[in-house]
């Protein structure tokens, strides 16, 4: 088994500083002078209950949104490459057609240079000889790998994932998280994942940030004890199990809060 991946690497790969946010036309700040750092290398999990501006912080990461006050910094420069909830590839190309978008916006490859970069992609993703076919020709979870490949295209090290799987029935979900797992070990990139799911974020994540209320001020930091790869069984291990036990006791909790103060 290899050991936790670059736990003392700290080169920072994103830094939230003092930053808040608010959208235009509310007066209510979803984010406060918050301060956060994902580290290169890192799989970190960002979790919390709906609606308290998680999506809102990659927003700000991948410059959809800019801050009222603080610095996003992406040091280095680095590109950032957003998947959402939803594959949202284009239904009328066909999947290699996708693919190749990124490289088509970026201009500056001939199309045979384009198309033999998208195979590569598209066959490391498992989807080799499914490139002439629609979307929606594939699986669910098929799509949400195609989607990811498109992801990759952008050249990014620093992967945004919003719920990527949560459109999934139940077993393409456990099969795509131990695939995830499997294309970080390999690319080493550095990756963001919202989810609500506990057991997700516990299974791929080398750290979980979690935002326990709106507006979010703080966010709180649990490591996770287990070395990769990781298998399912290693969730019924007591590091996984206690560490499950905290973050839904702290879910719990917020549920609580809410519950008092909307009361
Ligand atoms: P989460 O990802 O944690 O579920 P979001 O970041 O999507 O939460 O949204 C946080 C809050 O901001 C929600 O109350 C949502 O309704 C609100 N919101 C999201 N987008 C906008 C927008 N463009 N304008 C105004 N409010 C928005």
């Amino acid at each position: 088994m290899s050991p936790l991946r670059d736990p003392y690497d700290e080169t920072p790969a994103a830094v939230f500083r003092n930053v808040s946010f608010a959208y235009p036309g509310t007066d209510r700040a979803l984010i406060e002078n918050l301060n956060f750092t994902i580290r290169q290398g890192e799989f970190v999990a960002l979790i919390g209950p709906s609606g308290c501006g998680k999506s809102t912080i990659l927003r700000l990461l991948n410059r959809l949104n800019r801050p009222v006050q603080g610095d996003v910094e992406i040091p280095g420069g680095h590109l950032c490459g957003y998947m959402p909830q939803q594959d949202l590839l284009f239904p009328w190309r066909t999947v290699l057609e996708n693919i190749r978008l990124p490289l088509e916006v970026q201009g500056g490859l001939s199309a045979a240079s384009m198309d033999a970069r998208a195979k590569e992609i598209l066959s490391s993703v498992g989807l080799e000889g499914w490139g002439e076919k629609l979307p929606r020709e594939l699986s669910g979870g098929m799509r949400q790998r195609a989607s990811f490949a498109r992801t990759l295209m952008t050249g990014a090290d620093l992967l945004l994932l919003d719920e990527p799987f949560s459109a999934l029935d139940y077993l393409t979900r456990l099969s795509m998280r131990e695939w995830l797992m499997e294309q970080w070990q390999r690319d080493k990139k550095t990756i963001l994942f919202i989810t609500h799911d506990v057991e997700e974020a516990v299974f791929l994540s080398t750290r979980i940030l979690a935002a326990d209320r709106a507006p979010i001020r703080s966010l709180r930091e649990y490591r996770v004890p287990l070395p990769f790869p990781r298998k399912e069984s290693d969730l019924a291990g007591p590091e996984a199990l206690s560490l499950k036990a905290q973050l839904l006791d702290m879910f719990r909790e917020c549920e609580c809060v809410e519950h008092c103060e909307s009361s």
